[in-house]
């Protein structure tokens, strides 16, 4: 449990504390000096490290990004890495600014179709059997990114940014409590590769061993030396597309092939952005459904003070979690609908925004009673002013997401400005299970992200939005965010949690401009999170226990408390140009600042 008793005493006691001075943004600036020469803020401490190496031999904060990335795949190895994908996003500060979105979603092998997740009869296949075989696997996106970042806009060779990593893996780092939490995992048993190493002897990792990766070292030095190719083109991606081919509990081999992985490419892709409350939004577009659902609730609950306790409304109160629900519902019932990779249907993105739309779906919101049943879906294409021509592959029907996954999102700022929000993911906790013998990294399970079977649309008709295809991406929840004031980037967030990430993004943004929290209370108060259309949310520990049984009095269902997301981010004083950072304590943590130069003292939290 991380919510401490500082966040419960927040929860009593109100926001925002005397102590917190606001800024030009009019958002509270974090205690303490800060800094000036870049902040990297990880879930685990030695990423960390390997990202502030490069801040400090004069890399960006792209070059940061990609050695954190780099030395994940070693330290949270059943998180991120180059067996799978993610959506780093970007904002260069160089002249007026620019912030664009490095989409390296996993791809389905190019024979896939809908049959994908079918049992023989035709029924849906469980989701053991179908997560945990090679069939699940999509064609990986996470080395193509950092390559193509690295070289497009870091100011460091691949070579250099990888060899933290190659350290990490080589010479060995204590477990940690994360990792030998989820070594216990059935996922590590699956595969005799992956029991080799994440349980030697038989045996689960123990917090404080200490775990050599050889092999992965010997993948990480081939990319080093030949570059993405080795994977995209060569012998790591001839051990892919035979690992892939491996099945367990009754599920069904990969159809990848080197082909698939020759022919995948990234997209550089516009974020979606919105305003809420004077405050500009970029957050990510699809293939991932994170940017729409989140804005669109967003704007729905625009209308009420949510700030204001007087009103009451404040932080915790039953009429704002309310309120934040019903947003949420609504947006969940237009997201299963309408949102998929928009490069295979098109995504009414204008209309699910537009301003007339979203009032009307705002207008179902009720101070006094709940949407009963399932909160209806919208129509949004009569407001859709980019007047794309109609196809026939529009639609799906949503099974609901399961909670839980695992991924990893990270945040990074460096002196001249430039940062990254960076939510990288192999789906699952381990992904499929599979890792790659030899090779030493687990393969994703990213293709149970789109529906199983065929969802025919109820106004277009034709197989859905998010149904397989080949070539296609399943919808993402994944939601790494940067929040503008003006031009001026003031923050960047984003979270793990499948499709709780949306809540997640949502609850931080809202106690930042909302409640006027700090960075890190904004990122430890306790969070809701909504994830389908139905009646029920999930909540974590802290909230007080009379607003929740107004929740249910309202008729809401509200979950036992349980941990959701984890959060790490970076925040920028606009007033003093001073940098901040925050991580989530439900994992290790690593956060680091530098002073400008790099030459003095550092602050490791
Ligand atoms: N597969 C999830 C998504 O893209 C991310 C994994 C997770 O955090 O559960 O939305």
């Amino acid at each position: 449990m991380r919510k401490s008793l500082l966040v419960l005493a927040f929860a009593v006691l109100g926001f925002a504390p005397a102590w917190a001075s606001h800024e030009a943004s009019g958002l509270a600036v974090p205690p303490g000096p800060g800094f000036r020469g870049g902040v990297v803020a990880v879930s685990h401490p030695l990423a960390a490290e390997a990202g502030a190496r490069m801040l400090r031999s004069g890399g960006n904060a792209i070059d940061a990004a990609a050695a954190i990335q780099f030395a994940l795949n070693v330290v949270e190895p059943e998180f991120s890495g180059i067996g799978g994908g993610g959506f780093m996003m970007v904002h260069l500060a160089k002249g007026q600014g620019s912030t664009f979105a490095i989409e390296g979603r996993e791809r389905a092998p190019a024979s896939a179709d809908t049959r994908l997740f079918t049992n023989p009869d035709g029924s849906n296949q469980g989701f053991t059997p179908a997560s945990t075989s090679g069939q699940a696997v999509g064609v990986p996106g996470t080395l193509k990114v950092v390559a193509t970042a690295v070289q497009r806009f870091g100011r460091m060779r691949l070579a250099e940014v990888i060899q933290p990593a190659i350290e990490l893996a080589e010479k060995g780092f204590p477990v940690n409590f994360v990792l030998a939490g989820d070594a216990q995992s059935a996922r590590t048993s699956y595969y005799a590769e992956t029991a080799a190493v994440f349980r030697p002897g038989g045996v689960p990792l123990q917090q404080g061993q200490i775990l050599r990766q050889p092999d992965l070292a010997k993948t990480l030095r081939l990319i080093a030396a030949k570059g993405p190719d080795a994977l995209y083109r060569g012998e790591i991606g001839a051990a892919i597309v035979a690992a892939q081919r491996a099945t367990a509990n009754g599920g069904k081999p990969g159809l990848m092939t080197m082909q698939d992985l020759a022919d995948y490419h990234i997209v550089i892709r516009e974020p979606i952005v919105g305003e809420y409350r004077g405050y500009r939004i970029a957050a990510m577009s699809p293939p991932s459904s994170g940017g729409l659902t989140m804005i669109q609730a967003l704007k729905m609950i625009e209308r009420y003070p949510l700030g204001d306790a007087a009103a009451g409304f404040g932080f915790g109160s039953a009429k704002t979690l309310h309120v934040m629900t019903e947003a949420m519902r609504l947006a969940f019932a237009d997201r299963a609908a309408w949102m998929g990779d928009e490069d295979f249907v098109p995504v009414p993105k204008r209309g699910l925004l537009d301003p007339t739309y979203v009032r009307e779906r705002g207008d179902l919101i009720s101070l006094t009673s709940i949407i009963s049943g399932t909160a209806p879906r919208g129509d949004p294409w009569p407001f859709e002013t980019a007047q794309r021509p109609g196809r026939t592959m529009l639609a799906a029907a949503e099974p609901v997401s399961y909670a839980g996954g695992h991924t990893t999102h990270f945040s990074v700022v460096d002196q001249w400005g430039n940062i990254v929000s960076y939510t990288t993911t192999i789906e699952q906790g381990w992904g499929t299970g599979i890792m790659v013998p030899g090779y030493g990294f687990m393969l994703n399970n990213e293709l149970t992200d789109f529906n199983f079977g065929f969802n025919m649309h109820p106004r277009f008709g034709g197989p859905g939005a998010n149904d397989v295809q080949g070539g296609k991406r399943p919808r993402s929840s994944m939601t790494p965010t940067i929040l503008f004031k003006g031009r001026e980037p003031v923050a960047a967030f984003g979270s793990p949690g499948g499709a709780t990430i949306i809540s997640s993004v949502y609850n931080v943004l809202i106690n930042l401009v909302d409640h006027h929290m700090t960075l890190k209370q904004a990122i430890e108060a306790p969070r809701i999170s909504v994830t389908t259309a139905g009646n029920f949310i999930a909540r974590e520990a802290g909230f007080d226990e009379t607003e929740i049984a107004k929740l249910r009095a309202l008729g809401h269902v509200v979950g036992d408390p349980a941990d959701i997301g984890n959060v790490n981010a970076i925040f920028i004083d606009l007033r003093t140009g001073r940098q901040y950072g925050a991580v989530d304590s439900t994992r290790e943590g690593g956060l680091i600042g530098l002073p400008k130069g790099h030459d003095g003292e550092e602050h490791d939290d």
